[in-house]
């Protein structure tokens, strides 16, 4: 990969016009990093929309994180698929999610279409780009799927241990819920100003939200629409 910084640097040294060949080359490059910042995520990305096996350099990223030694889902049964999004500056950006085969097709379809409409999503990378640390990376307002992990104060195994279950937007759609004290446990713990969800504020995910009304159109089930806890990022699918 290209530095950025070097190509600024040749760039600030050279003559404006015209442009040498090699000039025109490293412009054009830098153009490109402008409309397609580069996120780490991209390493896996293979080409917009596409569905892949897990590769095995992937895979090593994976082991002892989102897939520790115990895992019960086999590797074969999992997929990643590549999407483009469009983020909250209005970039486009390439995004890599590892789910379940069950699931890949249906995600596929639907980020596609969030992509055409310009839905906003803030990044979607691999869970363990955040060393599978899940409010590390809710509180960076990833989007993610597969995790093996129990849910959150029980033995039980999450939906996304199985590939499963998609959190989008996590940040300003938390999970939210009350505990016999009455207070309140909220992940992310930064999420707090978008507990109340009588107010208006963006990337807010409502029935009345593209994703949702997509997520619904292919079988899934909302954790907003759940009563013992509250959980608005999350949308499941039973295979
Ligand atoms: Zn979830």
């Amino acid at each position: 990969m290209t530095d950025p910084s070097n190509i600024k640097t040749t760039l600030n040294v050279s003559k404006p016009s015209p442009l040498h060949p090699v000039g025109r080359m490293r412009m054009l490059l830098l153009m490109l990093l402008i409309a397609f910042p580069v996120s780490p995520s991209m390493v896996w990305a293979q080409e917009d929309f596409r569905v892949d096996t897990i590769s095995d350099a992937l895979f090593q990223h994976m082991q002892g994180k989102s897939f520790p030694e115990e895992c019960t889902i086999s590797r074969s049964d999992l997929r990643m698929v590549s999407v483009l999004h469009v983020d909250f500056q209005g970039n486009t950006r390439h995004g890599v999610i590892i789910c379940n085969k069950a699931i890949a097709k249906d995600l596929l379809d639907i980020f596609r279409e969030l992509y055409r409409q310009r839905y906003p999503i803030a990044q979607i990378r691999p869970i363990d780009d955040f060393d599978a640390n899940d409010e590390r990376s809710m509180q960076a307002n990833n989007t993610s799927c597969f995790c093996y992990r129990v849910v959150n104060g029980s033995n039980h195994l999450s939906m996304h241990a199985r590939g499963l279950a998609i959190d989008l937007n996590p940040l300003q759609n938390p999970c939210v819920k009350r505990r016999k004290d009455g207070t309140l446990f909220i992940q992310p713990r930064t999420a707090r100003p978008y507990v109340n969800r009588a107010r208006t504020f963006k990337y807010k995910i409502t029935h009345n939200d593209l994703a949702y009304r997509l997520f619904a159109q292919h079988g899934f089930t909302w954790g907003g629409d759940w009563r013992s806890l509250k959980d608005y990022q999350h949308f499941e699918k039973k295979p």
